[in-house]
């Protein structure tokens, strides 16, 4: 019944494999039995391996177990729960927060919570998979507008005045291209025009603005974005998101998300290891330093070769390929060369912009940029990129 529909994926140059890691040490790994120096993480800070949430993963097991064994509302919340989402909360200088199992839970559960028939949403057109479905699970308008326009997000918001309400949700840094989102523009758009604005800070947290606090802060208008969402599985090494913003709203999701409620709440150690990402952040502002002075080596070097890459001011570095066989075949090079970097093909990308998404972590050293760079140098020569 599927076999045909693969087969065209593979025919496409789009078929998906999954592609086991032995063993991963700092930004290291080990596929079939090769030690790659790693370039697609999200470990941004490092902090996966970090002894320090190890501990506290530890401690938390002998403490709790290992399951939660119910859902929030039911019994699943342990005081490590409580305690992670007033640590966020403080982290964002909000009123409240609530955490959620992932990402994509949270998206998909934030939106249609939020917008419902009758409510209009406004979505850039590069939002990640999980707004996306979390607008399709909503039963409100949705229109999506062009990347990082704000004229377009305006027409549509004078179009949109009879919406009951309006939500404007964007990534806040994009997560296939590393670009920022034009938040103080949408910040004024959201609110002479009375709209919500939600920024998904997946890649944000950890990693931009002086503290780490992500794209608000990052503009100087931590106040000023009233749906803050969050991500725990990236810059902060652990597992799982949140969202962060006015008491009503977090008690509103409590009573109203359907992916809060009706799920298994987060492993209680699995907390534990984000309380201890978190104090890391503010402990040690030195990884955010050497991931700027990484991304800027890296990100100088290519430019230096000639390497086109797309705009941006993160750790993310796209390197355009186009069509997908061809970023098979440049993944694979690069692999046999000695880096780890997956190609980045449609749906995840527009048909034609497959890629490289090449990420710098706090962790590499400029040795391991350096090398990356000649491997680059390589492939450019070579007639790859
Ligand atoms: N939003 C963005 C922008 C993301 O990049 C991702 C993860 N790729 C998610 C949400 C989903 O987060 P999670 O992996 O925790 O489900």
């Amino acid at each position: 019944m599927f076999k045909q529909e693969l087969l065209q994926l593979e025919k496409g140059h789009l078929l998906r494999r999954l592609v086991v890691v032995e063993s991963y040490n700092g930004p290291y790994i080990t596929i079939n039995g090769k030690r790659l120096l790693l370039m697609c993480s999200n470990d941004y800070l490092g902090l996966a391996g970090h002894p320090a949430l190890r501990e506290a993963a530890s401690a938390a097991m002998e403490r709790y177990g290992f399951g939660s064994s119910a859902s929030r509302l039911v019994s699943g919340t342990s005081a490590l729960h409580r305690e992670l989402e007033q640590k966020i909360a403080r982290f964002k200088g909000t009123e409240a927060a609530l955490a959620f199992n992932s990402g994509y839970a949270a998206n998909t559960g934030i939106i249609p919570a939020i917008a419902g028939e009758g409510d209009l949403i406004l979505s850039d057109s590069l939002n990640h998979a999980s707004i996306i479905d979390g607008c399709r699970l909503s039963k409100a308008e949705v229109k999506v507008y062009r990347h990082r326009d704000v004229d377009h997000v305006q027409d549509l918001l004078k179009q949109g005045f009879l919406a009951r309400r309006t939500l404007i949700v964007t990534d806040g840094v994009f997560s296939m291209d590393g670009d920022i989102a034009p938040i103080p523009e949408l910040v004024l758009l959201a609110e002479k025009y009375r709209a919500l604005l939600m920024v998904d800070d997946a890649h944000a947290t950890g990693v931009l603005g002086d503290t780490g606090r992500g794209t608000a802060e990052h503009f100087g208008l931590a106040n000023r974005v009233p749906i803050q969402m969050g991500t725990l599985g990236k810059a902060l090494g652990s597992y799982g998101a949140f969202v962060a913003g006015e008491r009503t709203l977090i008690d509103y999701l409590v009573n109203r998300s359907r992916s809060f409620i009706f799920s298994t709440a987060l492993p209680p150690m699995v907390c534990a290891a984000s309380i201890a990402a978190l104090d890391i952040i503010d402990r040690e502002p030195e990884r955010r330093e050497n991931l700027r002075v990484n991304r800027e080596r890296f990100v100088q070097g290519l430019l230096s070769l000639g390497i086109a890459i797309e705009d941006s001011e993160t750790p993310i570095v796209a390197v355009m390929i186009g069509e997908s066989e061809k970023a098979l075949m440049v993944s694979e090079k690069l692999s046999e060369y000695g880096i780890y970097a997956a190609a980045i093909r449609p749906p995840t990308v527009p048909e034609g912009r497959a890629r490289i998404r090449a990420t710098i972590t706090a962790t590499h050293t400029a040795d391991d940029i350096d090398s990356a760079l000649g491997i680059f140098d390589r492939m450019r020569r070579e007639g790859y990129l």
